[in-house]
């Protein structure tokens, strides 16, 4: 190990991400993308801001924050932090509310993000145990001492635990902040953010990466009640006093802005998310009703692994873990309806 590396890089664990293959005929269905491009309003917004680019952007972001607060019925900018991407929300939230000397608590399958901001920031955790079928045990997460985050729906088991749970989870840790990522909510139920009034401790994050399909453009954010927003702001004016650039903003802005071609696409990918897990259930698969904008599936008969590597070989990448209790489970994003027919088409051959 380097000499001159202090104890945080020594830390590190990084996160690998899903595999990014450039072969032209690629089908990538492994990192939960959006088949459509955003709205096109989203396009005539960034190159109306190209204009700007010498300038340098909002310290504040009030336009967006404004606007999302509105979309969730929230008091007002108070009430939204932004930033690049979740993940940078995330790391932000852990160096906020979760502390050196606590254990917090999140399922021992969830999000692979989670622990390595856990070993970076020093933050003890516990990996809570889920029920037998995957869903998320809401007692487990009660009385934690540091702290509570998990993803609803679940990734990457695209499980969604009812309000009525994550309320129960709130009520059941009243001291410490339970941070709910809901990367994936728009393909699902209720989000958390109706509850901001009524609980002082809860933090809800979300991604314009994966509904929106601006996963390129890294804008990320949370909701809550003002005084955990006050203190995600001040972190992040610690590292940078600007929130994300000037083309994110815009483009951010003119999607939450586009609620008919928002509502069209996540209606588009439910159903066709709907019709694959029926045709992979009749290929002899056991898929897990999905949440989210991508299926969890297991064959009655052949290994994840062999399936993933014979899928790869024909141009079709999904997403395998090879660690339990989830090693014989494959993770497939829903893409459009042809695509979904190539990946059909393609496991027909090889099972
Ligand atoms: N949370 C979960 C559960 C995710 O799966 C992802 C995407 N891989 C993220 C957060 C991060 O998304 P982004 O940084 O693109 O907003």
């Amino acid at each position: 190990m380097n000499k001159f590396w202090s104890s945080m890089v020594k830390r590190t664990d990084p996160y690998v991400p899903g595999e990014q293959l450039n072969e032209p005929d690629l089908l990538k269905l492994n990192t939960n993308e959006n088949p459509y491009p955003p709205s096109p309003k989203v396009f005539e917004a960034i190159q109306k801001e190209t204009e700007n680019l010498k300038l340098y952007p909002s310290p504040t972001a009030d336009d967006l924050r404004t606007e999302i607060a509105s979309h969730f019925n929230l008091a007002g900018k108070e009430n939204i932090f932004i930033g690049n991407g979740s993940d940078e929300v995330l790391a932000f939230s852990f160096m906020a509310f979760f502390e050196p000397s606590e254990a917090i608590r999140f399922p021992a399958v969830t999000y692979s993000f989670y622990p390595v901001y856990a070993k970076i920031f020093d933050i003890p955790y516990v990996e809570t145990e889920l029920n037998e079928d995957f869903s998320i045990k809401p007692e487990a997460l009660f009385n934690a001492q540091g702290g509570v985050i998990f993803p609803n729906p679940n990734a990457p088991t695209s499980i969604y635990l009812p309000l009525q749970s994550v309320q129960e989870v709130l009520k059941n840790n009243p001291d410490k902040v339970v941070i709910v990522d809901e990367a994936y909510i728009d393909f699902a139920g209720e989000s958390a953010a109706t509850l901001i009034s009524e609980y002082d401790n809860l933090l809800v994050i979300q991604t314009t990466s994966k509904s929106r399909s601006l996963a390129g453009l890294r804008v990320g954010y949370a909701l809550g009640q003002k005084h955990l927003i006050d203190a995600l702001i001040r972190i992040k004016d610690s590292f940078n006093s600007y929130t994300i650039d000037r083309l994110a903003l815009a483009g951010a802005l003119a999607s939450f802005r586009d609620k008919a071609y928002f509502k069209e696409h996540t209606a588009k990918i439910i159903a066709t998310r709907e019709k694959t897990a029926e045709q992979l259930h009749a290929l002899g698969f056991s898929v897990i009703p999905s949440s989210a904008n991508f299926l969890f599936a297991k064959h009655e008969s052949k290994k994840a692994e062999e399936i993933y590597l014979s899928l790869k070989e024909r141009n079709v990448l999904v997403r395998h873990f090879g660690k339990q209790p989830i090693d014989n489970y494959l993770r497939i994003t829903v893409g459009t309806d042809a695509e979904m027919d190539r990946l059909i088409d393609t496991l027909k051959k090889i099972i």
